[in-house]
């Protein structure tokens, strides 16, 4: 026995904006189904989507309800990129043909989303507005240099910016150059992830809320899992819980170091004051390590965040000045503007900055890492498991498997490891690169 998600889905802009949910009913007693599949975020809920397509019958089991982890949570950027890895990097991690492969999978992924959203005319504020990376050093503009030309040369809809012509396009002179993906843009997250369930029971799939997985096992080819009032009975299972799950799978969830982040969303801008900043909407996030990040949404409100050293309660008030305080420098319209809404959510993240699919006994698969760039990938990768599901072999998906390895005293990198690398990312964005 496992101990999962508990809860109830906090407070956030996106909890006050997304369409009425539709609960979907807990599992009781015993189902069979081709495919389980455990967590109700954007990954789960793309893999049993997807393997309706391919023909499974399938069941999503939640623990609390539909967008509870990460997928409710974040600025719902829609970037066709990993965080930390460019084009090169994934290639001589993967080799030539595999790499190109994963490569090819982000370039698509903002579409892969857009579309899904259009074809299932889910309701989630979506504008594929773009996406801007700005440089926050002149050295770096040399990095945004070469990000749009590696995506630009595999074929992405790219742009690079001077630094007049980014100051025009976010309203603000505080960024140097940069570059951008016309594919990106934004969503009202939480209102996706209840769109995608929608998408997935008119596809004929379950959705079960409020229905922890508590225990897996396997035996003769056939995965029961376990909840407090019935079980799923499966060939094939797909396990979802990023960083959201306890040790469903030994050692799954010691893979990554879980992080925390933290949302902000404005007061509501008036419209004369909302049409000086970005006023194309795109997404934009610069190439800090400790992210500068923000967006429009649909209500009217400026939507940024940023990390602390800390995870206690109580920090409220320090992460309000320091986010108001940075909002104010970028754009002096914004000086002393208020939030209307603060929350946070948790993302995990991998030792190398890649995302890790892992293969579970036979028949099970996961993946796990999103590193903080997951809302695109997660759906891309949704569909990468749900064609493992179908039985696509290994050597035809976008990603490698890689073997489960929990990282050394776990415990301690989980507490000490994200204050310690926010600590070096915030010298190292102070410092220029050559
Ligand atoms: C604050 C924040 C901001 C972010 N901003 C961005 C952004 O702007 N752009 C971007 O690309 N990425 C962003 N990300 C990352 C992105 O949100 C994630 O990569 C993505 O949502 C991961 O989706 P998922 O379905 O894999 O995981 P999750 O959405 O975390 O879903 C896991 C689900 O599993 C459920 N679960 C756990 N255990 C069990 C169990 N035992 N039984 C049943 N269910 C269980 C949980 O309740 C949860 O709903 C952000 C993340 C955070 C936290």
């Amino acid at each position: 026995m496992t101990r999962p998600a508990d809860g109830q889905m906090p407070p956030s802009l996106w909890a006050a904006t997304a369409p009425q949910r539709a609960p979907h009913r807990a599992l009781e007693g015993t189902r069979e189904v081709d495919l389980a599949v455990v967590g109700g975020g954007f990954t789960g809920l793309a893999t049993a989507f997807f393997a309706r397509r391919l023909g499974l019958s399938v069941a999503v089991l939640e623990a609390v309800e539909v967008g509870f982890g990460a997928s409710g949570r974040n600025n719902g950027q829609v970037i066709p990129t990993l965080s930390r890895r460019d084009p090169a990097d994934i290639v001589a991690r993967f080799g030539a043909e595999r790499g190109e492969r994963m490569v090819a999978l982000v370039r698509d992924s903002a579409s892969l989303l857009f579309d899904l959203v259009r074809e299932q005319g889910i309701a989630c504020e979506a504008e594929q507005a773009g996406w801007i990376q700005p440089a926050h050093s002149p050295g770096r503009v040399a990095i945004s240099r070469r990000r749009h030309d590696a995506w630009g040369s595999r074929g992405a809809p790219v742009e690079f910016y001077d630094r007049d012509r980014l100051a025009a396009l976010l309203g603000s002179g505080s960024w140097h150059g940069g570059w951008g993906n016309r594919s990106g843009g934004h969503v009202n997250p939480l209102a996706l992830a209840r769109g995608l369930a929608a998408a997935v029971a008119a596809a004929g799939g379950d959705v079960h809320e409020n229905s922890p997985a508590i225990s897996l096992a396997h035996d003769r080819g056939n995965w029961t899992v376990a909840t407090p009032r019935g079980a799923l009975r499966a060939s094939r299972l797909v396990l979802a819980t990023a960083a959201y799950g306890a040790d469903l799978w030994p050692g799954l969830s010691r893979t990554i170091v879980p992080v925390n982040s933290w949302q902000l969303a404005t007061a509501r801008l008036g419209e004369n004051v909302r049409a000086t900043i970005v006023p194309g909407r795109q997404a934009v996030s610069d190439t800090r390590g400790e992210l500068g990040f923000f967006r429009h949404d649909a209500s009217g409100r400026f939507v940024t965040g940023g990390a602390s050293m800390l995870s206690l309660a109580g920090i409220e008030g320090s992460l309000r000045a320091r986010v108001g305080g940075r909002l104010g420098a970028w754009f002096p319209q914004l000086a002393g503007i208020g939030f209307d809404h603060v929350w946070s959510g948790r993302l995990g993240v991998t030792t190398d900055f890649f995302p890790h699919i892992h293969r579970l006994g036979e028949s099970g698969f996961a993946w796990i890492g999103c590193n903080g760039r997951g809302v695109a990938l997660a759906v891309s990768m949704g569909r990468e498991l749900a064609r493992l599901a179908a039985g696509e072999r290994e050597e035809q998906v976008a990603l490698p498997f890689t073997p489960i390895q929990p990282i050394p005293w776990h415990g301690f990198a989980r507490r000490m490891g994200p204050p310690l690398a926010l600590w070096g990312y915030r010298r190292a964005d102070g410092r220029e690169v050559g």
